[in-house]
């Protein structure tokens, strides 16, 4: 049989440890027929309970309380555990609720964590408001320079936290360098993989410990649903993430894992479709006189570009973008304020519809403005998540209103 081969280059385009090529493992990985009924997607358990056969055979079905476990979601979670080459995952509520018990699960008081300083804002405040009072520190480091992680690493060091690329600021981290130094200090090493998607790249082929995905973004890809994986490289630290799910009860809904299941089969043909537009937006942007700087990791001037090609598959790097426009401040805000349709003027990302963001007055308008400066959110930085419309309107849209500016 023939397998499909997908590539936006043109190259080899399929991972080469599978049987089938990803194409066919997004659509039928681990997917099977109902046993019951033969409905080709799997049923919705809406159910709160099993019955069990026996006080002896309890659990023989290996379910009792949708809390601790529902068959949809687990289906949801044995999908993205193969897709994401993980010995399991755990499916959340939302990927904070992932962040979150990854963070109790394997921090207690007077651990303490090395946090990337360029981490998705939830995540900085939950250590900053929360895990912090609890008596857990972090140091928040910039990790596009390994050696930094490393000089970070405590005696109470635990875990190593790390997003690439990160939000918003599109810096990568090198994963392997960073798992290779927590293996040798014995700490964990979780990545927020949530821009890369596994259609881009898998944290575990880098030696990961755990990744995170908030499977709100792309996974689901239409504005749809919110949710959070979490995806283990061991059976050990899968029981233990679902330990903590079951103590915190944010376990995702059997409704939205249905959903997801069937979102997530278009994700390779979105991935590919959506970082193609925004290499050609990220061109434009970059010849455009109003514009200072654009950070794309497919563009030469990306400071990270030879990472970028190592740790990505295929020269694929993604559908966000950001660019620093003259004119600071008041440019960002203009822009949100001029462009018109297709774009949109919101918070989410990942999806068809493309969307753009201005940091200073958005996403981080409750940052001091030192803080932010200090890693890099300039007053006039531009968020761009780049969705499945023409790039040709995209481009033109944008074109209008930055020559009204
Ligand atoms: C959105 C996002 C999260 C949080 O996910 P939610 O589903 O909104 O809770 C975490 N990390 C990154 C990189 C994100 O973009």
């Amino acid at each position: 049989m023939q397998r499909p081969n997908v590539d936006a280059n043109g190259g080899a385009g399929t991972w080469d440890d599978k049987e089938y090529g990803l194409s066919t493992d997004v659509v039928h990985g681990t997917v099977v027929p109902d046993a019951a009924t033969g409905a080709i997607l799997t049923p919705i358990f809406q159910s709160t309970t099993f019955v069990q056969d026996s006080v002896d055979q309890y659990l023989a079905k290996g379910y009792s309380y949708s809390r601790t476990g529902n068959p949809t979601v687990r289906a949801l979670e044995h999908k993205v555990a193969f897709l994401e080459k993980g010995a399991g995952a755990a499916c959340f509520s939302t990927g904070m609720a992932a962040t979150v018990s990854v963070m109790t699960g394997f921090l207690k008081q007077g651990d303490h964590c090395v946090l990337t300083n360029v981490s998705y804002g939830g995540t900085n405040r939950v250590t900053r408001k929360m895990f912090q009072d609890l008596g857990i520190s972090f140091s928040y480091v910039d990790f596009t320079d390994p050696a930094n992680v490393e000089a970070a690493i405590q005696d109470n060091t635990k875990l190593v936290f790390s997003e690439t690329p990160s939000n918003p600021l599109m810096t990568l981290t090198d994963l392997q360098a960073v798992s290779d130094i927590c293996k040798s200090k014995g700490v964990l090493h979780v990545c927020d993989a949530t821009f890369a998607t596994p259609i881009i790249m898998r944290p575990l082929d880098f030696g990961c410990d755990l990744a995170i995905q908030s499977l709100t973004k792309f996974y689901d890809g239409h504005n749809m649903t919110v949710g959070g994986a979490v995806i283990s490289s061991t059976p050990e630290l899968d029981e233990r993430v679902h330990f903590m799910q079951n103590m915190h009860g944010n376990i995702m809904a059997p409704q939205t894992a249905f959903l997801v299941l069937q979102t997530l089969k278009t994700m390779e043909v979105r991935v590919l479709r959506q970082s193609a537009t925004a290499a050609k937006v990220a061109e434009f942007l970059e010849k455009h006189p109003k514009v200072d700087v654009v950070r794309y990791p497919g563009l030469a001037s990306h400071p990270q570009k030879e990472l970028a090609d190592r740790q990505h598959r295929n020269g694929v790097h993604g559908s966000m973008l950001w660019c620093e426009l003259k004119g600071g401040f008041d440019a960002g805000k203009g822009l949100m304020d001029t462009v018109q349709r297709p774009w949109s003027l919101c918070e989410n990302l990942g999806s068809c519809e493309s969307n753009l963001t201005h940091a200073a007055s958005m996403t981080h308008g409750n940052v001091a403005r030192e803080e932010r400066l200090s890693v890099g959110l300039t007053d006039g930085l531009v968020r761009l998540s780049i969705g499945l419309e023409d790039p040709d309107d995209l481009i033109a849209a944008l074109g209008k209103a930055l020559d009204k500016l």
